[in-house]
């Protein structure tokens, strides 16, 4: 008999390891490690502080969001269906100019809870102060990669300020809360950080032994510019300054070629896939399949809340799939259960942290969720990969865990006052239009 701290009994439990699913599975956890996956028949007995009642419900790795800007919650639903760059300049970048770092934090406490309310347990983000993202993470429990973004600005003084004040935050809350909050650099784009600025981020990185977070070949007309400019196009550029290899995590890949893809493969660089800011954008449909049979490792991403518009991975897994059936008038390709894997144990490696999360095993961190499947929508379950991918949304999600603690149960989290953040985001939304 093991002392444990939390038991998940009944149920059908998906590793995410292989194809494979374990009907009438346990999940045993101590502290906030998983001791225990396998059958209920099969397992040790175990006593146990709480005991979760699995029965008609899935449990499996919770969902990794490998790219996102998650303060742009207070954006959402502003300035709709335009061309992007009018998007940006007369709406999203004068709005963010005025952002003081209390809203950020107001507004990653939004997109937390969003997360945390559908199924996301991890997420790659990049935006202006980190830091204060970083203390919304560590309030509501959730684990994130943090890159602070960087653009160079017109004014060099500036740029300074911004790369000092990135590698400040990396250096002070990298690898804190439990080892939850991991940071990265993140130079914006090409288009946006001169080579020499890409190749200080870069070196600054190295020295402080963090990955690098980047938008790549997103735009078309962007890439032209980067061309017209330096002769070559943004993967060749990076390649020749030595800013590509194994921890740099492009978002994007739209617009690449055969050769780009062979270079992006060759230097191990990872790719986070945003099929439905993609769409909404109208930016392109990015060769995932490619990429895949390159052996490029590739995650999900939702991209900002203001370019989507929802953080519920969910949706966005499902549309991961479909858009790369209609980009290759092939029904076969990117199936159910391959999305899945993407936003879960490919999204881990995509951001170094396989050896930690994304697949339930043993010795694995407990970051976890469970589905109640008892819906109109989600029965019969024929294929539990394909009722989760393309029938369940975020809402489905019952019961959170990360690192070994309960966030949210039963539908009912347990870690933060929803109302009250629902309120001050509200508020400090209203706000920055007014003022
Ligand atoms: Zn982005």
């Amino acid at each position: 008999m093991e002392n444990v701290d939390v038991v998940i009994r009944g149920g059908v439990v998906l590793p995410m390891k292989g194809r494979g699913a374990i009907d009438d599975g346990l999940v045993a956890i101590k502290k906030d490690v998983i001791v225990y996956v396998g059958k209920a028949s099969k397992s040790p007995r175990f006593i146990a502080e709480k005991v979760i009642e699995g029965k008609g419900k899935a449990i499996l790795p919770g969902l990794v969001n490998c790219h996102t800007h998650v303060s742009m919650t207070l954006f959402r639903g502003l300035a709709e269906d335009q061309p992007l760059l009018r998007w940006l300049r007369e709406t999203i970048w004068p709005l963010e100019a005025k952002l003081k770092p209390e809203d950020i934090y107001v507004g990653a406490l939004l997109g937390c809870l969003e997360m945390l309310k559908t199924g996301t347990t991890c997420f790659a983000d990049m935006y202006f102060r980190e830091d204060m993202v970083a203390k919304a993470v560590q309030e509501l429990g959730l684990r994130a990669t943090l890159a602070p973004g960087i653009i160079e600005s017109q004014n060099a003084a500036q740029t300074e300020k911004m790369l000092e004040e990135s590698i400040i935050a990396a250096k002070k809350l990298h690898a804190t809360a439990q080892g939850r909050i991991r940071f990265q650099l993140g130079p914006h784009a090409v288009y946006s950080c001169s080579p020499e600025l890409l190749k200080r981020i870069h070196k600054a990185a190295l020295r402080l032994r963090v990955g690098l977070h980047i938008h790549l070949a997103e735009s078309e007309d962007l890439a032209r510019q980067v061309k017209e400019k330096y002769g070559v196009t943004e993967i060749p550029l990076l390649k020749k300054i030595g800013f590509l290899g194994p921890s740099v995590l492009a978002a994007h890949c739209i617009h690449v070629s055969k050769q780009e893809i062979k270079t992006l493969a060759k230097h191990q660089v990872k790719v986070a896939y945003n099929p439905v800011a993609n769409m909404k954008l109208a930016q392109g449909m990015p060769s995932i399949v490619d990429l895949l049979e390159a052996g490029v490792s590739v995650g999900i991403g939702t991209d900002g809340p203001a370019s989507n518009n929802s953080l519920d991975m969910f949706q966005t897994v499902k549309t991961a799939s479909l858009l790369q059936k209609i980009r290759y008038r092939d029904s076969t390709v990117l199936p159910a259960h391959q999305a899945l894997e993407m936003a879960t144990r490919d999204g881990a490696k995509v951001l170094g942290i396989e050896n930690i999360v994304g697949t339930l095993e043993l010795g694995k961190k407990a970051d976890l969720i469970i589905i109640d499947l008892k819906k109109p929508h989600l029965l019969p379950v024929h294929d539990i990969y394909a009722n989760l991918v393309y029938s369940a949304t975020g809402s489905d999600v019952d019961t959170v865990m990360v690192n070994g603690k309960i966030l949210m149960e039963n539908r009912q989290v347990t870690v933060t006052d929803e109302e009250k953040i629902l309120e001050k985001a509200q508020k400090t939304a209203q706000n920055l239009l007014v003022h």
